[in-house]
C-alpha cells in the first residue's frame, strides 16, 4: 500500500450539480478520504461526496473510526453529515474537528444545523460516539500523523490543513482567495473582505498574506487546491472567497509542491469548463519548466503517493 492514499467523493463547490452536464468531474459537494498506511483514517469535509462514502463503508461492514476534517461551515462542507449512515451505527466512533467561530463552539455549530427545524434527527440521536475537537491555527498529532492548521482568506473561520505521514505530505484548501487583489487601487470596492476578526489575526502576521500560504505549502507532495475560476470571473467575483487557476498555479509554482489537484469546480462549469481550466493550468506549469503534475479533481478519483 502507498504511504497515503487519497480518494474524492466530492469535488464540486457551493452546491450539488447534478446532470448530464457535470458527469465527468460529479456534481457531489466536498469530501476526501485520507487513508495512512498502518494509521488513521481521516476525512476531510462533509458534503454530500460523504453519503458514497459512508455507503462503501457499511457495506465494507466493519467498526469505523475516523477523524472528520470540517474546513468551515458552509453547506457545501457539512451538508452530507446527517446522510452518513456509519455516523447512525453504534460500533463507530467520529472524531470531528474544526474551528470555533465568534459566538459558536464547533459542537454547537454542528448541532444546529440538525436542529429539528432543519432535520428530523439530532446529532445526539445518532447512534455512533461522536467527539468534537475544536481547533485553531496549531500543530498537533494524531496517531503518527503530524497536523497544521492555517487561517485563509474565505468568508468565515475556514482552515487550510497540513498532514505529514512518514516523510509524505499533503495539503488541503478547500476554499481560499488570493490577498494580492487587496492592495490594487482598481478594487478599491472590494477592500473590505468580510473577514471580521480574522483581519486582526492576518494583521498579526507578515506583510505578505499570501506568502504566508506559499510557505504552509512548501514542498508538500499534494496540494488539493481551490481552483474555482477562470480570470475574467474571478475579477467580477473578488472577495467571494475562490480562486482564479493562475492563482493556484502559482501558488503550486512558488510553494515547489510536486503534484497539483485542482478543487472546488464552479456550480456554473460544466466538464467541458473544468477540462479548459485543467488544459490552462498545465500549459501554465509547462511553461514554468517545473516538473509539478496538475489535474483536476473528479469523483471517484485515487491519488497515492
Ligand atoms: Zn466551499
Amino acid at each position: 500500500m502507498s504511504t497515503i492514499k487519497v480518494k474524492f467523493w466530492g469535488v464540486r463547490g457551493s452546491i450539488p450539480t447534478p446532470g448530464y452536464s457535470t458527469l465527468k468531474y460529479g456534481g457531489n459537494t466536498p469530501c476526501v478520504e485520507v487513508r495512512f498506511q498502518d494509521g488513521p483514517f481521516f476525512i476531510l469535509d462533509a458534503g454530500t461526496g460523504i453519503r458514497e462514502l459512508g455507503k462503501e463503508l457499511m457495506q465494507l461492514g466493519k467498526p469505523v473510526s475516523a477523524y472528520i476534517f470540517i474546513s468551515h461551515f458552509h453547506w457545501d462542507h457539512i451538508q452530507g453529515l446527517p446522510f452518513f449512515r456509519p455516523a447512525h451505527n453504534p460500533k463507530n466512533t467520529f472524531t470531528i474537528i474544526g474551528s470555533d467561530d465568534t459566538t459558536l463552539n464547533l459542537d454547537q455549530i454542528i448541532s444546529f444545523q440538525m436542529d429539528s427545524t432543519y432535520f428530523p434527527i439530532a446529532i445526539q440521536d445518532m447512534k455512533a460516539k461522536i467527539n468534537f475537537r475544536s481547533v485553531k491555527e496549531e500543530i498537533f498529532s494524531i496517531e503518527k500523523v503530524h497536523i497544521e492548521t492555517i487561517y485563509l482568506n474565505h468568508p468565515g473561520y475556514a482552515l487550510g490543513f497540513k498532514m505529514t505521514f512518514k516523510n509524505k505530505s499533503i495539503v488541503y484548501i478547500s476554499d481560499n482567495e488570493p490577498f494580492y487583489f487587496l492592495n490594487q487601487p482598481e478594487n478599491t470596492d472590494s477592500a473590505t473582505l468580510p473577514l471580521g476578526d480574522l483581519e486582526d489575526i492576518f494583521d498579526n502576521f507578515v506583510e505578505n498574506k499570501d506568502q504566508r500560504i506559499v510557505e504552509f505549502c512548501r514542498g508538500v507532495d499534494l496540494l488539493i487546491h481551490d481552483t474555482q475560476f477562470f480570470i475574467e470571473e474571478y475579477q467580477k467575483r473578488v472577495s467571494w472567497g475562490h480562486s482564479p487557476f493562475n492563482f493556484t498555479v502559482d501558488l503550486a509554482l512558488r510553494s515547489e509542491v510536486k503534484q497539483l489537484i485542482l478543487f472546488h469546480h464552479d456550480p456554473d462549469h460544466d466538464d467541458d469548463a473544468v477540462d479548459k481550466i485543467e488544459q490552462m493550468s498545465w500549459e501554465l506549469i509547462q511553461k514554468s519548466g517545473k516538473p509539478i503534475s496538475c489535474r483536476a479533481a473528479q469523483e471517484g478519483m485515487v491519488v497515492e503517493i
